[in-house]
């Protein structure tokens, strides 16, 4: 059994944190990113339980009580609505073994809470990332003459990856190929392979394994005269469940700002959140989805990601086609139009009834 160096923001980074309060919770943050790491490489692996075996070495969280409690304000949402279970005992001096189990049916809560649970603590990590960034943006700039081509289109594919973290790249007149490392605000990054060669994935410097991070990994099949027919395709396919789930995050955030410009549609837009958490979509409601999905050309996978049944009708969803296609579609307009099929469809209801 491993026991994982610490996940805080001082034993990872070179640079200081810049408010003393943030240290304070080392232990704290230490714990927290590494359970919601625990659970998404067990995600990842398509298994429903993860074994964390945490060491306390700030001496912030001194006992079982303390890292009990801590669990709970933290992930409390999720042991309410029995999305998950929790054993926790300790192991050796200042170390705790945490045992979290939950089922495949709850894959979709579960994630977009761990995004947005490690996103509020993963945050002192973001002006790092920022800062390098930076850094390889203009490494880039100078070495690519100011050519963001392929650049661009692998953020049109990964929004919410906002962060270049390393990259080898190789371009001459009858190819390209190359790889990046993209960071997100929540912890996950992702590695692309553009153009493998000889099957070979672009493989990261830094060994992100067992660090502060979740690595998803895909391959990224790129034409420079022909950018149309790109395709981005996931090693693993609950990476790319993740990426969505991600994805729409990102994208409620911009939309919500969106919105606040546009009154009518945030208050559709609020009703269909409120009742989105509390009432599971019936299997001719899924239908009804995949209906609009195929109008709309997009397919059943990204339609039902931002309806929240993502996770099994995603699996549902075994198309490559249907799937490519997905990745590269507007979440906004999409809910939006869904929200005014369901609220028509509502209303026909109440008519019908009382006739
Ligand atoms: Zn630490």
């Amino acid at each position: 059994m491993n026991v994982s160096s610490c996940f805080c923001y001082n034993c990872n980074t070179d640079y200081p944190t810049l408010t003393s309060l943030s240290s304070n919770n080392s232990d704290k943050q230490n714990l927290i990113l590494q359970i919601c790491n625990g659970i998404f490489k067990a995600i990842q692996n398509e298994k429903t339980m993860a074994e964390i075996v945490c060491s306390m070495s700030h001496r912030q969280l001194r006992n079982i009580n303390e890292v009990e409690a801590c669990i709970n304000e933290e992930f409390r949402q999720l042991f309410i609505n029995n999305v998950l279970r929790k054993e926790i005992n300790s192991f050796l001096i200042s170390t705790w073994r945490i045992r979290l189990k939950w089922s495949e049916f709850n894959n979709d809560s579960l994630i977009r809470n761990l995004l947005l649970i490690s996103k509020k603590w993963y945050d002192p990590f973001t002006s790092y990332l920022q800062k390098m960034n930076s850094q390889k943006r203009n490494k880039w700039f100078y070495e690519q003459n100011g050519d963001e081509g392929i650049l661009n289109n692998l953020k049109e594919h990964l929004p919410g990856f906002k962060y270049l973290i390393e990259y080898t790249w190789r371009q001459s007149y009858y190819n390209c190929y190359g790889g990046f490392v993209f960071a997100s605000d929540s912890g996950i990054f992702i590695e692309v392979t553009v153009n493998a060669r000889n099957g070979r994935r672009f493989q990261a410097s830094e060994n992100f394994e067992g660090k502060y991070v979740t690595l998803l990994r895909a391959t990224y099949n790129y034409d420079e005269d022909d950018s149309e027919k790109a395709t981005l395709e996931f090693i693993h396919d609950n990476d790319e469940i993740i990426m969505q789930f991600l994805k729409e995050i990102y994208n409620n955030n911009s939309l919500q700002r969106y919105n606040n410009n546009n009154r009518i549609e945030t208050n559709s837009l609020q009703r269909y959140d409120n009742n989105r958490n509390v009432a599971l979509l019936r299997d001719e409601q899924i239908e009804q989805i995949a209906e609009i999905a195929a109008g709309a050309v997009v397919g059943i996978a990204a339609v039902a990601a931002v309806a929240g049944v993502g996770y099994l009708a995603y699996k549902a969803a075994t198309n490559k086609t249907v799937r490519r296609t997905a990745t590269a579609i507007n979440y906004g307009y999409l809910a939006y139009s869904l929200i005014q099929k369901l609220e028509k469809e509502n209303e026909r209801e109440r008519n019908d009834n009382d006739d």
